[in-house]
């Protein structure tokens, strides 16, 4: 990662004269977003009589080793990734009537019009963190800041591969049904925010990992003020080429700051305040 292509400019740059993403892998992240559907509402309705999911609990373990196998099948091979997503319960993330999807490589609606992000997209986003400076050369990735708690789950997993967690949501509503989902599962240094995730976490910074779930039209200038040296931000952005949005990546190296294009995504925006 250190190596630097030709698509790989130098910050400052104003971030619409930075390359077009890789165009193979567009089509491919296009349905990244799922709408709740209404067959899917119907389902909730039947399924919310029933507060533990059919199918999941004593094997859920099992299940989640073969969607492990799958994204490994896929070409995801960063292995701390691979044993939190196989450790961390994701049904316990979604609706209850959700809970028999919670294995299988798609985006799940968490409430007030958010989605919890397919499997894969987060596996990815947490194995390019670990590509970073700080994770290659420790271990682990160092203290991480997260915008869009959303319903906790990415979080859940973040606690297991970092030193200390923050976490940002700026909806109440999300906020404290993160709080909820990770009550049973809380574990190591994770710290729950609720504020507008613009303006990052000055109280812990600089972080080692920065990583976001939600995309704007910039970065928010707070995010890079607060990356550490050897510090990696992973995050989405609209793209002024594509009109779509790309996963940015930057580095603080010693010399400066780095940044990267890549695949085309599709993220719920970045929005601001608080409600
Ligand atoms: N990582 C989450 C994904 C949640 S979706 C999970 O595992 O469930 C993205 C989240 O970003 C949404 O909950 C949305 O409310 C939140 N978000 C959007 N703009 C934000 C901002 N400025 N600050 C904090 N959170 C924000």
């Amino acid at each position: 990662m250190t190596a630097r292509s030709p698509r790989t400019p130098r910050f400052p740059l104003a971030l619409d004269r930075l390359q077009a993403p890789a165009r193979s892998r567009v089509g491919a992240a296009a349905d990244e977003l799922l709408r709740p559907q209404r067959p899917l509402q119907h389902a909730a309705q039947a399924a919310a009589q029933s507060s533990t999911p059919s199918g999941l609990g004593l094997d859920s373990a099992a299940v989640r080793q073969r969607m492990v196998a799958r994204l490994r099948e896929q070409g995801l091979r960063c292995e701390p990734v691979l044993a939190a997503l196989g450790q961390v319960e994701r049904h316990r993330f979604v609706d209850s009537a959700l809970a028999t999807q919670a294995y299988e490589d798609t985006s799940l609606p968490i409430g007030l019009s958010q989605t919890i992000s397919k499997p894969s997209v987060v596996g990815h986003m947490l194995a390019l963190l670990f590509e970073g400076a700080h994770a290659r050369a420790h271990g682990d990735l160092g203290r991480v800041l997260e915008i869009g708690t959303g319903c906790g789950y990415q979080a859940a997993l973040l606690a297991l591969l970092a030193r200390s967690v923050v976490s940002i949501e700026r909806l109440r509503g999300l906020h404290d049904k993160a709080r909820a989902n990770l009550a049973h599962a809380r574990r190591g240094d994770l710290r729950l925010v609720f504020g507008d995730g613009r303006d990052g976490h000055t109280l812990r910074a600089p972080y080692q990992s920065i990583i976001a779930a939600a995309g704007g039209e910039e970065l928010p200038p707070a995010w890079i003020d607060q990356l550490d040296v050897g510090g990696r931000l992973v995050a989405p952005l609209q793209d002024a080429t594509s009109g779509g949005q790309v996963l940015l990546v930057v580095d603080r190296e010693p010399g400066g700051l780095v940044s990267r294009r890549l695949d085309a995504v599709n993220f719920v925006p970045l929005k601001s305040g608080t409600a």
